[in-house]
């Protein structure tokens, strides 16, 4: 196995995320398999019960893993599975020790960070790479160099790094360049943070710098005097115009070659597919226009995978997609809001938690559905959907979620008795990969182009089936089921008003978009299209 392991310096949020998942997609290229763990050093077992204000989105791997969102770049950028081990945080490590401890395997020793903590770090990290049949892996540590709560991780990779061949491991520190205010740049705090790892007994072998602007050549030679690294080996990952197009840039520097050389892995096949990719998200010209109505709005990141996948559809339709966030709550209050979504081409509502904005939302569906403007309707959206029509088009008055009103006179959105019993937060969330069957001649066995799906859940609440039959007498069909569970709701004579209890996002890649995600954006440029003709 070979180790990529990747530190961050100065400070959090540079996008080391995906400046490693740039480098794994191009040693992909070169035809090698490349997995990735990403270490988060905060307490917290698994990323399920933080709120997407604070993390941004919670990622969903098809094991069920509820995961930092950096997992599902990887998964794109990869364009692999991970499972819910991929992702190692100080909660899990120290669970899983202190476990140990009361079982007594330890037996009757003192145990301590060094060697347990650390042992156990290092186990997960070989046991997941191995099992992933990986020959590459690449690991991030979370945070930044200096913190308290990442010592015992830096302290693991260190030992690794005695441990294993040379050729075998390498270190890169992802760190920031930045601007003065005559706009030089500087790079002082890069310095500093490489000081910092040294202390920890790290030697990173390859420096990339985060900055807006390419990184000048007298800032590279400086980095590479004060930090001990051929300037060969520092890398400018200055900001791209679009995420997809950083691998090219670091390859362009020929980050890839020199990585390869250093690891002493000689491939010379060379995968183009992502070039073309992204040459042809370039070249797309004309744009449609999608309100995403949603809780979280100030906050792009809650919504990760969601921009993502209309981006994966956008490329492939040809098609631009222009993304407006718009706040559920306002719609509630501001009718002259409501009337502005009657221009868009498009209205998305995602998953979500919690009865606010669910009034608002249900607005934009009913928009949406008396418009006949293209609809996409995500877990709580489908549920929404659901409510919706059954209170204005099938005459349930008051239809309602037991999530939202216990007492509701027409609970169409509920919890099934299997679900029941609440143990801890999280505890009866249905999570991950589960099947489901599509109806013949449906909208969605026609996107799909199977009548066997596997997506990824996320929720507590279903479709009543006591209320199945009435809403499909209305014209509302459950075309995708699981069982008693509906896992689709569509409408089939809309020009495309289509609902899913599970989250296509999670598995749309570029290249390879999720069929609910390509479909909305064909609609939506053909729709924009029978508006201009007019
Ligand atoms: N709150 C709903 C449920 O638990 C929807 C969840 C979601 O949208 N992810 O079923």
């Amino acid at each position: 196995m070979k180790y990529i392991i990747v530190t961050g310096g100065v400070m959090s949020g540079l996008g080391k995320g995906i400046t490693i998942a740039s480098i794994g997609r191009n040693l992909k290229n070169r035809g090698y398999k490349v997995t990735a763990i990403k270490i988060d050093p905060y307490i917290n077992i698994d990323a399920g019960t933080m709120s997407p204000f604070q993390h941004g989105e919670v990622f969903v791997l098809k094991d069920g893993g509820e995961v930092d969102l950096d997992l599902g770049n990887y998964e794109r950028f990869l364009d692999t599975e991970l499972t819910g081990d991929h992702n190692l945080t100080t909660g899990k490590i120290y669970q899983a020790v202190i476990n140990k401890e009361r079982r007594g395997d330890y037996l009757g020793k003192t145990v301590q960070i060094i060697p347990h903590i650390t042992n156990e770090i290092k186990n997960r990290i070989r046991k997941v790479s191995a099992r992933s049949g990986a020959d590459i892996c690449l690991v991030e540590i979370g945070g930044t160099v200096g913190d308290i709560e990442s010592m015992p991780f830096l302290e693991a990779v260190r030992q690794m790094h005695g441990e294993e061949a040379p050729e075998n491991i390498v270190f890169i520190h992802v760190t920031l360049v930045v601007e003065d205010l005559q706009g030089e740049q500087k790079t002082k705090p890069s310095q500093h943070s490489v000081k910092d790892l040294r202390m920890l007994g790290l030697r990173p072998d390859v420096i990339v710098t985060r900055s807006h602007t390419p990184l000048k050549e007298e800032a590279k030679e400086k980095i590479s005097l004060f930090c001990d690294v051929p300037p060969e080996l520092v890398i400018s990952a200055h900001d791209a115009p679009d995420i997809y197009e950083v691998p090219l840039e670091l390859e362009k520097q020929g980050l890839t070659t020199r990585l390869m050389k250093r690891l002493q892995l000689e491939s010379v096949v060379e995968d183009t597919d992502w070039k073309q990719m992204v040459q042809k998200m370039k070249s797309m010209k004309t744009g449609v226009n999608l309100a995403i109505v949603g809780k979280y709005t100030n906050l792009e990141d809650s919504y990760l995978s969601i921009f993502e996948a209309v981006k994966h559809g956008a490329i492939e339709c040809g098609c631009k997609a222009n993304i407006k966030m718009v706040e559920a709550e306002v719609l509630e209050n501001d009718p002259a809001e409501l009337e502005k979504l009657k221009q868009y081409d498009g209205i998305l509502i995602p998953g979500g938690f919690g009865e606010r904005g669910t009034e608002g939302k249900m607005l934009a569906i009913r928009c949406a559905r008396e418009n006949n403007i293209p609809f996409l309707g995500i877990c709580m959206g489908m549920q929404l959907a659901v409510i919706e029509f059954a209170r204005n088009v099938a005459n349930l008055e008051g239809a309602n979620s037991t999530e939202f009103d216990e007492n509701n006179p027409y609970p169409v959105i509920d919890i099934l008795p299997e679900q029941a019993g609440v143990d801890d937060l999280g505890g009866t969330m249905r999570l991950g990969d589960y099947e489901a069957v599509l109806k013949e001649g449906s909208v969605a066995e026609k996107i799909y182009g199977s009548n066997y799906i596997v997506e990824r859940h996320r929720h507590r609440y279903e479709v009543n089936p006591e209320f199945v039959e009435k809403l499909e007498s209305f014209g509302m069909v459950f075309s995708g089921k699981n069982k008693n569970r509906m896992e689709i709701a569509e409408i089939p004579d809309k020009r495309y008003f289509f609902s899913s209890q599970f989250h296509p996002e999670f598995r749309s890649r570029p290249g390879r978009p999720s069929p609910p995600f390509r479909a909305l954006v064909a609609a939506m440029c053909e729709y924009k299209k029978t508006k201009e003709e007019k």
